[in-house]
């Protein structure tokens, strides 16, 4: 386990590890992270992003720079991918299991995210009311092109 003690670069004081929603604007867009961990100086409300969350936020921004449609997918196209409804999408967004980006009054998510998503089968269990099993998680992982075909 990783404890380390943040200090405050502004004031020095020790910082408290949270998730914090964060907006960001974006070519005139705003964008909504839910959730991002993040050292929080309570003294004068400095905020530093774990490194890993500064890069999630940096690829987002670049891969929507870059118009990379393939990367970024829709609630409709994720739900299609999972083979779920849109409103167990909105559950797995609501329950922290899937992570999704508000752009503008859309949701967005990263084919990145979804693919860690299925990787942790049991999460992918929970979304299908528990009638997941091993051989949809291989499918839907051969359609996202990370399972080669046998
Ligand atoms: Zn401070």
């Amino acid at each position: 386990m990783e404890n380390n003690i943040v200090k405050c670069d502004v004031c020095g004081k020790e910082m408290i590890k949270k998730k914090i929603n964060k907006e960001v604007e974006f070519k005139g867009k705003k964008i909504e992270f839910k959730e991002i961990e993040a050292y929080v100086c309570e003294d004068c409300n400095n905020i530093i992003l774990e490194n890993n969350e500064v890069k999630m936020i940096e690829n987002l921004l670049k891969a929507l720079n870059q118009n990379k449609e393939l990367d970024i997918l829709n609630l409709e196209e994720t739900a299609d991918l999972l083979r779920v409804s849109n409103q167990t999408i909105y559950n797995m967004i609501k329950d922290g299991k899937l992570k999704a980006y508000k752009i503008g009054r859309e949701w967005r998510f990263m084919r990145k995210d979804i693919e860690s998503f299925i990787y942790s089968s049991s999460s992918m269990v929970a979304a299908k009311g528990g009638r997941g099993d091993k051989e949809d998680i291989d499918k839907i992982k051969k359609r996202l092109g990370i399972l080669d075909d046998e």
